[in-house]
């Protein structure tokens, strides 16, 4: 019996110990996995960009070194509302060859930045309109190039208002008629009241909306709101044919972040992404595609695609688990960018 008390006031003593022990070791421990989580996220985001997605684990994990350029100002790259715009870069460091990629999708872009033409059976639809002096010899020239009628355009879709992506944007929209040019609705907003914009601004017209479907015949992109990047991001969701076979492509419209945000926007940005990875998980996609070439090497595999021999896949088609990691690393890396920046 009074062994029994013993060892219940041993086992109570214990008890309050663990009890009283967690309690004051917690916020030294919540602490501790503050400190060493943005490591643990890099780690994480490495894992997951594997072979695939080098480039947007350096982009969005490794904040530029102090005193560098921000990496996210296009406009100010090109003058912006500060200063004059300087002119174009020299053709030879952005000037890339168009190329045919599946059946029925091509590659207008330059090294650097994407643009793509999607043909259907009643018409073609362009994806971004590249910088303002990129534009006539990618786009028209490329299309030309490639045996496509610039005519048979009916829709360029803008993933977003940044001048690298909608520099040609009233090019196109002057020079081919009846075309309809598709802006997220803010990222029209922004439009309509800028005073400089890059390349010209072009006039009002269609706005993008969850869940549209723009189609031309038997080819169609569908759209995914993606707030973020900026307010009215477009990410899309599409189907080409590939040696016959479907190939579905996730397209990711606005991928950098900005490494001085607050808490809000990397949330913002955090949620948008898991909407996209959720999307493009449903839909099936096995390719993933971005509209800057560092993000997803699109530059080399476009034209690797388009020198490939007969029945080779296609190196865009990197299977499910590949397009989900991509989501990984933008997800774990805007984490720690958000640690970073807020301290929590
Ligand atoms: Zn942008």
């Amino acid at each position: 019996m009074k062994k029994e008390n013993h060892s219940n006031i041993r086992r109570f003593v214990w008890i309050a110990f663990v009890a009283l022990a967690i309690i004051a070791v917690s916020p030294a421990v919540r602490a501790q996995t503050l400190s060493t989580s943005v490591d643990g996220l890099l780690g994480a985001a490495k894992n997951a960009a594997g072979l695939e997605w080098p480039g947007t684990f350096l982009r969005l994990c490794i904040p530029p070194p102090p005193g560098a350029p921000a990496p996210t100002a296009p406009a100010a790259a090109r003058g912006g509302a500060r200063g004059t715009p300087p002119g174009p870069p020299a053709r030879e460091t952005w000037y890339a060859e168009p190329a045919k990629v599946a059946d029925n999708l091509y590659f207008l872009g330059t090294k650097i930045h994407s643009a793509w033409a999607i043909a259907g059976s009643e018409g073609t639809i362009v994806l971004e309109a590249l910088y303002d002096y990129a534009a006539q010899d990618e786009i028209f020239g490329g299309m030309r190039k490639l045996g496509l009628d610039t005519r048979r355009v009916k829709y360029v879709i803008l993933s977003h208002a940044h001048a690298d992506h909608d520099g040609g944007a009233k090019l196109l929209q002057d020079e081919i008629p009846g075309v309809r040019l598709v802006y997220g609705a803010a990222d029209w907003d922004a439009v309509d009241i800028s005073t400089n914009h890059a390349g010209g601004k072009p006039k009002h017209d269609m706005v993008g909306k969850d869940g549209m479907k723009i189609s031309v015949g038997d080819a169609s992109v569908q759209i995914v709101t993606m707030p973020g990047h900026t307010p009215g991001t477009l990410s899309f969701l599409f189907e080409v044919r590939d040696n016959g076979k479907p190939l579905r492509i996730a397209y990711v419209g606005g991928t950098a972040i900005p490494f001085n945000a607050n808490a809000e926007y990397y949330e913002g940005y955090i949620a948008s992404s898991k909407k996209m990875a959720k999307a493009a998980a449903d839909y099936g996609a096995t390719a993933l595609m971005s509209n800057h070439t560092e993000f997803d090497n699109a530059f080399f595999k476009a034209h690797t695609a388009a020198n490939r021999k007969a029945g080779v896949a296609n190196p865009f088609e990197v299977g499910t688990a590949a397009v989900a990691r991509y989501f990984t690393v933008v997800q774990d890396c805007a984490t720690a960018a958000r640690i970073r920046a807020t301290g929590r």
